[in-house]
């Protein structure tokens, strides 16, 4: 990695594969979801994550290089902390409120390397490049707050209920 573009090569290889590992696993997360709303979070945001795979494909392209992967191991172990509480937990409410928590850590780490890709394809100056950035990042944002929004409004409540505290 001599240059910023190799850096920015590297990461956005590593971010492919992260994307494309989302695709296999955000149908399990949908399946996994006891309540209606978080379902349909994880499938709408199934749908997001199968276009950002096109978008950073079409960012190697910007480049004029082939899209390639590269084993993204971090994502690796996110997805492998939710697949543990699919396994080990009964399906309920409070179950999803762990989900919740595990799609959040994603959407940080995929928010965290966005931030760098968009500085990177600036300094690079590739607008093209920072553009579909862009469009991937503000996905990554909006799915964290929606998965907030679920989380206060809907399942933290229904998870507590019957069990609250004076405060
Ligand atoms: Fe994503
Ligand atoms: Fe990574
Ligand atoms: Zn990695
Ligand atoms: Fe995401």
């Amino acid at each position: 990695m001599d240059t910023l573009q190799d850096v920015f090569l590297h990461e956005l290889a590593d971010m492919l594969n992260a994307e494309k590992q989302l695709v296999k696993a955000l149908p399990k997360l949908a399946k996994a979801a006891a309540t209606d709303q978080l379902r349909d979070a994880f499938e709408a945001h199934l749908d997001e994550t199968k276009n950002q795979v096109k978008r950073l494909e079409k960012v190697f392209e910007t480049f004029g290089k082939s899209a390639r992967g590269k084993a993204c191991k971090a994502m690796q172990g996110l997805i492998e902390e939710g697949s543990e509480m699919i396994k080990e937990e009964e399906e309920n409410v409070s179950r999803d409120a762990g989900l919740i928590c595990a799609a959040q850590k994603v959407e940080h780490y995929e928010i965290a390397t966005y931030g760098s890709l968009c500085a990177w394809a600036k300094e690079l100056k590739n607008p093209a490049a920072l553009k579909l950035l862009q469009a991937n990042m503000s996905e990554e944002e909006a799915a964290d707050k929606k998965l907030s929004q679920l989380a206060q409004s809907v399942v933290n409540p229904q998870s507590n209920n019957g069990h609250e505290t004076a405060m």
